[in-house]
């Protein structure tokens, strides 16, 4: 009988360099008679890095083969200080880059979108074979799979939507007798195909949910995330002192928290696992050995307070021309705009005619949003926000929280959530006279 399969998914920062990749070398020495398939990001801020090349191609700017061979040739020092230079990894690699220098020697695509997922994809192209390589050359029995050939998405560049029928098909045909042969199969996180073959990504940061959408196909038995961090922790220690792990926590409690911006778990990795009942572990890549975080359904719902702020908060302020009341169409009718301009809403508040939304500031969704609700709505927008969610508040958390913010919108629910919406308070420069007395 074939082992339970488990999913392991290594992010950026994992395979940053050539000692990181090292280091996940060593962890997954642990489990080489175990069943894994493995999800891999780009390496370090690659994929920042690989944005910067389309933005400059769009503008027809030259720089963006400079730009791209500067990510080349930090893959090749990695691999330089990984493999013998006679390895087949240089030209697997190479043959990878081509494929994009060919699309750089052509007019930008009208769709800037499409040219994106084209462009960007490569970061997990070539992460994925270095990593495969590398754990090959450590006597690890590693299979390379595409996951253009596993994922099929609709044709939403940027942002493909699992079409889930055809994924399990494929996965169950094309994956799992792979996994079944033995030793660890290797993909890449954040890409997927769509039906004519073109590249989709799935959204940034979105490898936790590749390696999630992989657990529910394959039935795994788990999936774990390795991080920087030792676990989920009561909020993001990089914008907090004194946080502390989360040993065990719900799939409810976790969906809340990374919906809101608790940046350690990309939000739609829940759901596929939560319906399987497929437990999640968060472990350190750093401290392997610690327990992490363990989160699935059969946790109770006692916890301390936790803090998720997300940055890059519009506030739209929307009030009626004519002094109607913002009731029902014209709700129906904002709704849909909203959602034709795919605005993420985070919060939302009405009084009779006005009506305010805080939305994720992305590219000009909301300058579009508020063009197209003119004729009726006079909307006033405030950017630079930040959106902090506490759940299981305490006072003491919370008066810490608003303490040099102005809050411009707060909510209360059922007492276990609180938002707010807020922007800091302005420096105000004071005068002092340091000229002696005349
Ligand atoms: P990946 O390497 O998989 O891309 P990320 O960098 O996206 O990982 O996620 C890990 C980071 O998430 C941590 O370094 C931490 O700064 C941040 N983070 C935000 N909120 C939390 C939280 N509640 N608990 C732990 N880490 C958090
Ligand atoms: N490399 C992609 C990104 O940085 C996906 C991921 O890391 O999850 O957005
Ligand atoms: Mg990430």
């Amino acid at each position: 009988m074939s082992h339970p399969i488990r999913v392991f998914k290594f992010g950026g920062a994992s395979i940053k360099d050539a000692a990181a990749i090292k280091n996940v070398a060593d962890i997954l020495n642990q489990y080489k008679e175990e069943s894994i398939l493995i999800v891999v990001s780009a390496m370090g801020k690659m994929t920042n890095a690989l944005e910067e090349v389309v933005e400059a191609h769009a503008k027809g700017d030259a720089t963006a083969f400079d730009k791209l061979n500067k990510i080349k040739q930090q893959h090749y020092t990695t691999m330089g200080m990984l493999f013998d230079e006679k390895d087949d990894v240089f030209n697997l690699v190479n043959d990878t880059f081509v494929e994009i220098e060919w699309a750089l020697e052509e007019e930008p695509h009208d769709s800037y979108d499409y040219m994106y997922d084209q462009i960007v994809s490569v970061g997990e192209l070539v992460s994925s074979k270095i990593v495969a390589a590398y754990l090959n050359k450590q006597k690890m029995s590693t299979q390379w799979l595409d996951a253009r050939d596993i994922i099929l998405t609709d044709n939403i560049y940027r942002e493909g939507w699992v079409q889930w029928p055809d994924t399990i098909e494929r996965c169950n045909r094309i994956a799992e007798p792979m996994i079944n042969k033995g030793g660890f199969v290797l993909t890449q996180g954040f890409i997927g195909s769509t039906s004519e073959n073109f590249t989709t990504t799935l959204g940034r940061e979105g490898s936790d949910y590749t390696a999630a959408i992989f657990s529910y196909c394959l039935d795994a038995k788990d999936m774990t995330i390795w991080k920087d961090v030792p676990g989920v922790l009561t909020a993001d220690p990089r914008k907090f002192d004194n946080v502390s792990k989360l040993d065990r926590l719900s799939y409810k409690e976790a969906i809340e928290m990374t919906y809101y911006g608790a940046k350690v778990i990309h939000p739609k990795t829940i759901k596929p696992l939560q319906n399987k009942s497929i437990p999640l572990y968060v472990k350190s890549f750093i401290a392997p050995e610690g327990s992490g975080t363990y989160i699935s359904d059969e946790v109770d719902d006692t916890y301390p307070p936790m803090v998720a702020v997300e940055d890059g908060q519009a506030l739209l302020q929307i009030s009626t021309r004519d002094f109607s009341f913002v009731a029902e169409h014209h709700i129906s009718s904002l709704f849909n705009v909203i959602a034709n301009v795919r605005l993420q809403v985070n919060m939302m508040q009405n009084s009779a005619i006005s009506f305010s939304l805080c939305v994720n500031d992305i590219d000009d969704r909301a300058d579009r949003f508020a063009a197209q609700i003119e004729k009726d709505f006079k909307v006033m927008i405030e950017r630079d926000l930040e959106l902090i969610t506490v759940r299981h508040p305490l006072d003491n958390v919370l008066t810490n929280l608003r303490s040099g913010k102005i809050v411009l919108l707060e909510e209360k629910i059922k007492g276990r959530t609180v938002q707010m919406v807020v922007k800091d308070v302005p420096v105000i420069r004071r005068k002092i006279n340091t000229r002696e007395k005349e």
